[in-house]
């Protein structure tokens, strides 16, 4: 297959491309490489050091002799969007190619109207550029477990069947997400089943858990393919995030109680759920979502399991909770339609978290503490404008 991988210099985007492009198939990459830049604004960068898009792409080609065909440009640029669409003609497009940060979304207004432009205005490009050239093409687009909440109902698939005074209907699940980057994921998924059943177009939306993991057998290959590993409060996530806390010698923070209850997969199932949705498309015309996580865990189970898997000394700090969430909640969400197209999860163990203790040692030097803690404040409302009258 032909599979355009949008933010293809990403974290999971650069692995994802590598994954699918090992397994034969044609891939290009494209991004605007913000992410990049979004770390000169934090004054941090990936843990692990990453080659420019231009080695990455040459070293994966000396290793694998295949192409990497490149588009550096922004989505939010309607003509090039479709440009490159038209050029690559690809069969699939998977849309990695947003601002991803929960925290980063919450800095202050600038942050959250850019993170929803960004993320709905780029989504929408991609939409319309399919509409127009080719409804055939696939749309696999990851967002994220976080738009649905953490309801007092069991999670489904997307989909809920509802029967309200007697009458009965399926419906998008109803959604109450925890900051404005959640929401961005789902005004994206409200405009891609409203594509699907208005233009025919197929999607499938990929509601992905928190991912931990930084190695893959194409990344290890060569230093010059290795993804970024975040640290930072901003960007890290949380389980990667406690493996450097505790090799730093830094306490484990968990935000308040540590009871909030997430969705987790490991790298190495987030690019084996991207082939097989890539490989096993929706239909024309259907909207199918499916929950891309393989285990749950509280925040403080996690602590708890980096602690026990360290050798030396870790102590757990439960620090005030900058967010607005639930630290104690039910939480059952469903998730077995990958496992069901053949998925096999890999599930966390003390030999994962071991292999991050090794790569975090290698590179703990270049660590910027005062990134580790977080700072920014869900309830406040920063502007530009609030000092002003
Ligand atoms: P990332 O920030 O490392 O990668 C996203 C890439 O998209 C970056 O390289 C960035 O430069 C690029 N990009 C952003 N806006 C763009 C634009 N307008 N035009 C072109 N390129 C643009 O993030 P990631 O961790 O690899 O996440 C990838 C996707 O998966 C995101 O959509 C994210 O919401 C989703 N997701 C990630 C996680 C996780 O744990 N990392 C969990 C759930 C969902």
């Amino acid at each position: 297959m032909r599979i355009l991988v949008l933010g293809g210099d990403g974290y999971l985007g650069w692995p994802t491309a590598l994954y699918l492009s090992a397994r034969g198939h044609e891939v290009g990459v494209c991004d605007n490489l913000v992410r990049r830049d979004y770390d000169k604004e934090m004054g941090v960068s990936s843990l692990v050091p990453i080659a420019s898009i231009e080695d990455r792409v040459a070293a994966w080609g000396e290793q694998s002799g295949a192409k990497l065909a490149t588009y550096v440009g922004d989505l939010t640029d309607a003509a090039f969007v479709h440009r490159m669409v038209r050029e690559f003609e690809p069969d699939t497009i998977v849309h990695f190619a947003e601002q991803r940060s929960a925290p980063y979304s919450m800095i202050d207004q600038a942050h959250a109207v850019y993170t929803q432009t960004n993320n709905v205005v780029g989504n929408l490009n991609v939409l319309y550029a399919i509409g127009d050239i080719n409804r055939d093409i696939h749309l696999v687009k990851l967002g994220t477990m976080g738009e649905y909440g953490y309801p007092n109902i069991d999670i489904e698939e997307g989909w809920i069947e509802i029967t309200h005074n007697g009458r009965t209907d399926t419906m998008l699940y109803p959604k109450k997400p925890g900051s404005f980057y959640h929401l961005s994921k789902v005004h994206d998924s409200h405009n891609i089943e409203f594509a699907c059943r208005t233009w025919d177009l197929r999607a499938t939306d990929l509601n992905q858990g928190i991912v931990y993991g930084q190695q893959t057998e194409e990344t290890d290959a060569d230093p010059r393919l290795a993804t970024r590993y975040d640290y930072d409060a901003v960007f890290g996530t949380v389980l990667n995030r406690f493996v450097i806390q505790a090799v730093l010698g830094h306490p484990l923070t968990v935000y308040g109680e540590g009871g909030q209850t997430r969705g987790f997969l490991n790298i190495l199932d987030t690019i084996e759920c991207i082939r097989i949705a890539s490989e096993n498309p929706a239909n024309r015309g259907e909207f199918r979502v499916f929950n891309q996580f393989t285990e749950s865990f509280s925040v403080l189970e996690l602590a708890e399991a980096v602690k026990k898997a360290y050798p030396g000394e870790v102590t757990v700090e439960h620090t005030a909770n900058p967010r607005v969430e639930a630290e104690q909640h039910y939480y059952n969400a469903k998730h077995t339609k990958l496992v069901d197209l053949g998925l096999q999860p890999h599930l966390l163990n003390e030999t994962l978290i071991d292999s991050l203790f090794h790569v975090v040692e290698k590179h703990k030097g270049g660590v910027n503490l005062d990134a580790i803690r977080p700072t920014v404040q869900w309830r406040s409302t920063a502007s530009e404008l609030s000092s002003k009258k």
